[in-house]
């Protein structure tokens, strides 16, 4: 049996712990995220509409994104990961 190491960024895979760490190092992380004020949520939802989000890379370079709705989810997250093969 050989052990491999998953970046939980991105799913690839690694023969040391260190290249993983190196490869999760190597993603953008989330540092912010908000609705704006405006036209992000309909009246009596409970959901926005739109998520926006800003990120940072490991040479400090920031990006943001704007995020639309495009379905429901389970609120326990826990369960989504479980469902997409990741640990906890
Ligand atoms: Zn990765």
């Amino acid at each position: 049996m050989k052990t491999q190491f998953i970046c939980e960024k991105c799913g690839d895979r690694f023969e040391t712990a260190e290249a993983a760490k190196k490869c999760e190092a190597s993603h953008g992380v989330l540092i912010e995220a908000r609705v704006m004020p405006g036209t992000a949520y309909k009246r009596s939802d409970v959901k926005a509409q739109e998520i926006w989000a800003k990120f940072r890379n490991a040479h400090g370079e920031e990006k943001a994104a704007k995020y639309q709705f495009i379905g429901y989810a389970s609120v326990d997250f826990g369960d989504v990961k479980k469902e997409r093969g990741c640990d906890e």
